[in-house]
């Protein structure tokens, strides 16, 4: 057998470049959120909040406004006009080569190696699980054709959406819809590179971003031990990236070590938080209990709410507050990995870390950090961008 990869790199013991601790966190054989694998049903891509807004279903205003919500300012459509780019088929998927490389017969092997490679190519975790069969959409958003996906294993990445610029934003400023889509034009491009990387190899693979999906991320996120569910409903957090992140997926066959869920206190925290619910401006966020539904048991959002205001927010484009005030959205600082580790593992601290968070000031915007324009288009005409006062 040829050895494509050295003795050394087999080793279970050498170090993975990640630039977070995600390999010794606490691992589970089962998500904490409680999942009915059987009851799980399929979704159609189309039931998604934004698709619906784009056919009127949330009313007229919120029908024009999605329109315009993210060419209304220059950056977000900038980035989301490269993100469409990378959306296109033959990015997302391609002809697979003839006869597989040599050397990726070690499932342990090939799993280290995707991930030095998702690395290198700048992602901040990664994770990964077999494709749970429920995680495929029924149809897609873009032209409503049945998908059908049958890939065995499923490569999740997570790309920061930036620190520095989420202590700066006010949670639903100009700036918001441009920190998703960088985050996802990021991680789009990662996982294009790396699906035609396998296919180049001679194995299947495809990726999954925003302007191309075939599968729903949460789930994967969830088995590849990226993160758990939240008490905003189908947004997963990371232990050290908060909600921060955007996620965009790999689907292949290639033979592949699979990772296991994490637990790191998230639904007891959660449970106590409700800072989220507290601050949506929309009042979207439940400060409710968990409900069973769909095979899942978890904290409802009202998707109709959140929507209808990220289209429709005049004073910014789009909005993060969720994600600018959770508590697990910190920097990567000695203080807070000490914080980070108390709330994973000390339960009692729970109890006071909102009360700390909000001492502290955390889920407030820091003007001195502010980089950005306020501009906005109007009917083809540059304006200043009105701003929200408290
Ligand atoms: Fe609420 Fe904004 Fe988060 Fe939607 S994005 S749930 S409106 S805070
Ligand atoms: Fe959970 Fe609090 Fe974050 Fe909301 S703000 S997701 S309740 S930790």
């Amino acid at each position: 057998m040829t050895r494509a990869f050295a003795s050394a790199y087999r080793d279970p013991k050498r170090a993975l470049p990640d630039p977070f601790a995600v390999e010794k966190l606490k691992r589970v054989d089962r998500p904490t959120t409680r999942i009915e694998d059987g009851q799980v049903p399929r979704v159609d891509e189309r039931d998604g909040g934004f698709y619906r807004a784009g056919q009127g279903e949330f009313g007229p205003t919120v029908e024009r406004e999605y329109g315009r919500f993210m060419d209304k300012y220059a950056l977000s459509a900038s980035l989301l006009h490269m993100s469409k780019m990378l959306g296109q088929e033959d990015m997302v998927d391609g002809v697979v080569r003839e006869g597989v490389a040599p050397g990726l017969e070690d499932p342990i092997a090939n799993a280290r190696h995707i991930k030095e490679l998702a690395y290198f190519l700048r992602s901040d975790a990664v994770g990964i699980c077999e494709l749970p069969p429920y995680a495929v959409f029924t149809h897609s958003r873009i032209d409503g054709s049945p998908i059908e996906l049958k890939h065995k294993h499923a490569i999740a990445i997570l790309v920061d959406q930036d620190w520095k610029t989420s202590a700066a934003f006010d949670g639903r400023d100009w700036i918001s819809n441009s920190m998703s889509f960088l985050a996802y034009s990021n991680s789009g491009f990662i996982a294009c590179v790396i699906a035609d990387y396998l296919r180049r190899l001679g194995v299947p693979a495809r990726a999954h971003h925003a302007k191309n999906y075939q599968v729903l991320v949460p789930p994967i996120l969830v088995w590849a031990g990226l993160g758990e569910m939240s008490r905003m409903g189908d947004v997963v957090i990371n232990p050290f990236l908060g909600p921060r992140f955007k996620a965009a997926i790999i689907t292949t066959d290639l033979p592949l070590a699979i990772d296991k869920p994490i637990d790191f206190g998230l639904q007891d925290f959660c449970s106590k938080c409700k800072k989220c619910a507290r601050e949506c401006p929309s009042g979207a966020i439940s400060d409710g209990d968990k409900v069973f539904r769909n095979g899942y048991e978890k904290w409802q959002v009202d998707v109709e709410k959140c929507t209808s205001f990220r289209c429709s927010n005049q004073y910014g484009s789009g909005c993060g507050t969720c994600i600018k005030v959770c508590p697990w959205n910190k920097p990567d600082t000695r203080f807070h990995q000490a914080i980070n580790w108390s709330m994973r593992n000390i339960p009692f601290s729970r109890n006071f870390a909102v009360l700390c968070d909000d001492l502290m000031g955390y889920g407030k915007p820091d003007p001195k950090a502010k980089w950005w324009l306020d501009v906005e288009d109007v009917d083809g005409r540059l304006v200043v961008g009105k701003t929200f006062k408290k």
